[in-house]
């Protein structure tokens, strides 16, 4: 799940300063499941772009807006789209990306993207994989330090954690001390005996 949390309404309405004739395109997937691009969001950011004096033409919710196959789909779906003057996106970048590849008008994002997380039991976890090219997760019992500890430590831990909260972010749960409970359980505490090697960027 790409993690994207949703602009201030006036920043996204400084960014359609000079645009009218606005068609929204929402993300049934994680942006939807994060509430900031699904139907209910969509439907609110049509009323509050009118209030605010705006013209908003339609809109459509793709499965997912990293995903789209076709222009002709999205015309398929909502033919006013052939009419806009702007495409506001409410999605991560890789959603907006893809939009401004099927679009030939200007294309804008309501969302700030911040990581690559996930959710669990309706528990939205952030930054899980930091897409590092060059995988060795299964070496940590499937907890990833490079992308869960502030010092991307793969030899840790620091040595700082209190009460197995991180030091540089005391809000957050060290992830190396997540690390050992993990692999005590799976019986692979072994793995801990491991140096690692800086990681392969060239990749
Ligand atoms: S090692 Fe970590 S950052 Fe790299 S791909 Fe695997 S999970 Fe992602
Ligand atoms: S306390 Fe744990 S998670 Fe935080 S920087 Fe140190 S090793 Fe990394």
């Amino acid at each position: 799940m790409i993690i994207s949390s949703a602009k201030p309404f006036e920043e996204i309405l400084e960014l359609l300063r000079n645009e009218d004739d606005i068609f929204i395109i929402g993300c049934n997937v994680c942006a939807a499941k994060l509430h900031v691009g699904g139907e209910p969001e969509v439907l609110e950011m049509c009323e509050r772009l009118e209030n605010a004096g705006k013209n908003v033409i339609g809109w459509v919710l793709p499965t997912a807006a990293c995903s789209i196959s076709s222009w002709e789909h999205l015309v398929e779906k909502n033919e006013t789209i052939k009419d806009a003057r702007a495409i506001l996106v409410m999605a991560c970048g890789s959603g907006t990306s893809v939009v401004a590849k099927v679009v030939d008008v200007p294309v804008y994002s309501t969302n700030d993207t911040t990581s690559l997380g996930g959710s669990y039991k309706g528990e939205v976890y952030h930054q899980l994989c930091e897409m590092c090219g060059n995988c060795t997760i299964e070496e940590f019992g499937g907890l990833c330090p490079t992308a869960q500890c502030p010092k991307n430590l793969l030899n840790g831990p620091c040595g700082g954690s209190m009460n197995g909260k991180c030091e540089v972010d005391c809000e957050k749960d060290c992830v190396w001390e997540l690390i050992y409970e993990r692999l005590k359980k799976i019986n692979r505490l072994d793995l801990l005996e491991k140096v690692h090697e800086p990681k392969n960027h060239s990749k």
